[in-house]
């Protein structure tokens, strides 16, 4: 049998690690091809010597020392740097999984597309940054994307064999994150670490805190609105603590289809992973009886700005999806950094936004490099807008 040839970016972090536990049960099925990573060469040597991977390459050249130490006497090949990322991507795959975290995550999925390789999309910020060149790219490649956030994944399930123009509407859930019951106040006081645990998900860091915000919930409706095509006012969030629904689309007949699981991310990704078949995959059966029931709540604006600003983002369109994005990254990196608090990050990205929004910059035909530019703008004013927080909280 001849093994897929698979690539995995961001293989060092909690979605790549849960998809090469998946690809690590079937290796007489997969080929690695590239495994990438960031500052963690030693993981990323070890998935790659496991693997038996052809390329092993770190976003970063000062850590190609240290990786090529660690492969050295082995036969996989290392590189460092966003072209090498690019290249290791536009090698011979069937299947590419792009789950860099942030904008970084872009390029290597638009070169993957370019070459006609199915692309499994967890990085969501590809869609919000630039949906509509994602998108064309793969149109014009001949090449498919898979959605593999759970939510994503939940609605192109209830949409196998389903007409798009008979969806009313797509409802996509939220835990609530771990503030889901704080109010404001404590909110507002709210620490790194306070924000970096989620009730119901283990995921990396970044993803976490957004979900404490809402702002990982308003990327998502940025992404439904890309990937789908439905227009904004017909993608609902909905608070529903338990994550068991991943997601319902409603029908013009008022049947609505629910995509129920465990929150394991496995399930997503290996749904990706063997698409267009299903195949026995290692996650959690779920006993009803047992659960009792379901529960759900709207999604308070007041506490969770991000949902709003989503909103007007997709109003907006074009490239103010890369203004929100940028703005975000920024401002999720000022609250870690400990220069603003929790609530002004949603401050921060409106700021951005509205000092951005006459821009000619947004008015730019999207490409990769008006996208980059575009991201650039938004992080300077991003980097001004918490510089003037974070002096007026020191005065
Ligand atoms: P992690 O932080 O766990 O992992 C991120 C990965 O990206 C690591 O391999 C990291 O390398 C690498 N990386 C970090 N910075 C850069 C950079 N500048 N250039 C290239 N690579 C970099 O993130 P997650 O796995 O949680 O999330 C990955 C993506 O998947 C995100 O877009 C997230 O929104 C999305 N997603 C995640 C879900 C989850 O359950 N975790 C669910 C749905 C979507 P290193 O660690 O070696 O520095």
């Amino acid at each position: 049998m001849t093994r897929r040839r698979v690539s995995v970016f961001g293989a060092t972090g909690s979605i790549g690690g849960n998809t090469l536990d998946l690809i690590g049960r079937a290796r007489d099925r997969f080929h690695v091809v590239a495994l990438s990573g960031g500052r963690n060469v030693k993981l990323l040597a070890q998935l790659a010597r496991d693997f038996d991977a052809e390329i092993a390459v770190t976003a970063h050249d000062e850590c190609l020392p240290a990786l090529r130490e660690l492969l050295s006497g082995s036969a996989i090949a290392c590189a460092a740097g966003e072209a090498a990322l690019v290249e290791a991507a536009a090698r011979p795959a069937d299947w590419v999984m792009s789950a860099i975290v942030g904008h970084a995550g872009l390029a290597p999925g638009m070169a993957a597309l370019q070459q006609g390789t199915t692309l499994a999309l967890a990085n969501k910020e590809s869609l919000v940054t630039a949906g509509a060149l994602l998108l064309a790219t793969a149109r014009s490649h001949g090449a498919k994307i898979l959605p593999v956030d759970s939510e994503h994944s939940a609605v192109f399930q209830a949409l196998i064999g389903e007409d798009i123009a008979a969806v009313e509407r797509i409802i996509i859930t939220a835990s609530g994150g771990a503030f889901r019951d704080w109010p404001l106040g404590k909110m507002a006081r709210a620490t790194l670490a306070d924000a970096s645990s989620h009730p119901n998900w283990a995921m990396g860091q970044r993803i976490t805190i957004d979900s404490a915000s809402l702002f990982n919930k308003a990327l998502e409706l940025i992404e439904t609105r890309e990937f789908f095509g439905i227009p904004p006012d017909r993608i609902e969030p909905l608070i529903h603590p338990e994550s068991m629904i991943h997601a319902m689309v409603g029908f013009v007949d008022g049947a609505l289809m629910a995509h129920v699981g465990p929150p394991d991310m496995r399930h997503a990704i290996g749904f990706a992973l063997n698409w267009p078949n299903r195949r026995t995959l290692p996650v959690a059966r779920l006993d009803f009886a047992a659960l009792g029931q379901f529960t759900f709540r709207a999604p308070d604006e007041v506490r969770y700005p991000a949902l709003r600003l989503a909103r007007e983002v997709m109003q907006a369109g074009g490239l103010s999806g890369a203004v929100f994005n940028a703005a975000k990254e920024q401002a999720l990196d000022g609250f870690i950094a400990g220069q603003i608090g929790f609530l002004d990050m949603a401050g921060v990205v409106e700021d951005t936004l509205t000092r951005l929004a006459g821009d000619s910059v947004l008015r730019a035909t999207m490409t990769l490099d008006s996208v980059a530019e575009t991201d650039h703008l938004a992080r300077i004013a991003a980097a001004e807008a918490i510089a003037s927080r974070h002096t007026k909280g020191q005065a």
